[in-house]
């Protein structure tokens, strides 16, 4: 791990405007913001991530979870995953953004992992963790030898043919699925990014995963008001019971009236380049019966799309039984 300078700023305005004098706010920054370090500190001691400077945000005023004026939630960059997921209104009105987040990782790395880490979190790709390899991430124009090497946990959807690498969060999964909003503060001021279009498809550009620029801190996300009686579900399913990345997962939020889906909101994980809405889904089941066939034939509109590599064919039919049985399971709750 490199020599790099460690700053605790308390003023927002400062923050940035150090941060503004990295070269770029994406692959190869030499300025980055550190919340719970869980991912940056690994990928430093990695030499993936090589940052002159390291910007700690806890001391910024922006660990609050607050109601919004009106109805929906305020949450902070720097609220920890477990604090968001233990919220009692968040059990209540967002469950689905509880389970996922309650789903990812460990109690420990929970406890010190931000909203805002959480949500620029990197691939697990392990070509990308490691620099004696190449990969367009991390070096674009290298190459990306995920294509023809392991690729068994990687993306069937969204990938191109420069880096077919999966988005890893579970907390973001939920949040698509809630239409959350994500705030940004920057030099050239505020700005509200919704969230499908926040992460950035690979396409030419694998290096660039997100809409930051240098500067941009992320301040807060809010979520919408609530939809009063969904049935919200989070299905996760990997390797192992726990400490494991998902292979599938899928957030659901039904609305259903006199046996009718009247509002469907539906995200995938494990499978996307990116947080994986599903307007597919969405359509395939407004107005339709919630049962088992009507869940199946969202399910397979969801993966209409998708484009196996050579070891993950499997998670074609994994997501579509995924996405089902939480379909389901969040119908009969
Ligand atoms: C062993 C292990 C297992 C894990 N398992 C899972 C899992 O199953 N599911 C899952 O979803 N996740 C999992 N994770 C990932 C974990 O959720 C993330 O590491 C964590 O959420 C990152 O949050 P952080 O605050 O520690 O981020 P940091 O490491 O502090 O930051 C991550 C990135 O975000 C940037 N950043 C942080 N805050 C801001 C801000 N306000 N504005 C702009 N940029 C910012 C940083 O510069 C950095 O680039 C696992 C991690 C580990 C180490
Ligand atoms: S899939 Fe993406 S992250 Fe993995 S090696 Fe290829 S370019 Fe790198």
């Amino acid at each position: 791990m490199r020599i790099f300078e460690f700053i605790r700023p308390t003023d927002p305005a400062a923050a940035i405007a150090a941060a503004a004098q990295s070269k770029t706010a994406q692959q190869g920054a030499d300025v980055r913001f550190m919340g719970g370090g869980t991912t940056l500190i690994d990928l430093m001691k990695l030499n993936v991530e090589t940052p002159n400077r390291v910007l700690d945000i806890n001391r910024l005023p922006l660990d609050k979870i607050e109601a919004t004026p009106d109805g929906g939630l305020k949450i902070g960059a720097t609220v920890r995953n477990s604090d968001l997921a233990y919220h009692p209104k968040v059990q209540k009105d967002y469950l689905v953004l509880s389970q996922a987040i309650l789903n990812g990782a460990t109690a420990q790395i929970r406890n010190m992992a931000t909203v805002s880490g959480n949500l620029l979190q990197r691939t697990r790709c392990v070509y990308f963790r490691d620099t004696s390899m190449s990969c367009n991430k991390r070096e674009p124009g290298s190459g990306c030898p995920a294509i023809t090497g392991h690729n068994r946990t990687l993306a069937i959807l969204g990938a191109s043919e420069h880096c077919i690498a999966t988005n890893p969060s579970d907390m973001c999964v939920a949040m698509a699925a809630l239409e959350a909003t994500i705030h940004v503060q920057g030099p050239k001021g505020s700005r509200a990014i919704p969230f499908g279009d926040f992460h950035l498809l690979p396409g030419n550009t694998p290096h660039r995963e997100t809409l930051l620029e240098s500067g941009d801190l992320i301040t807060h996300v809010t979520l919408p008001p609530p939809v009063v009686g969904s049935k919200q579900l989070y299905l996760k399913l990997r390797d192992r019971a726990s400490y494991e990345f998902a292979l599938s997962s899928a957030a659901v939020v039904l609305t259903i009236a006199t046996g009718k889906i009247t509002r469907a909101r539906i995200a995938l994980g494990g499978v996307g380049t990116k947080p994986w809405r599903s307007p597919e889904a969405e359509a395939a089941l407004t107005g339709q019966s919630a049962n088992d066939a009507s869940s199946r034939q969202a399910a397979e509109a969801a993966l209409s799309n998708a484009r196996p590599q050579s070891e993950n064919r499997f998670k074609i039919e994994l997501a579509k039984r995924c996405l089902t049985h939480a379909l389901r399971t969040a119908a009969a709750s």
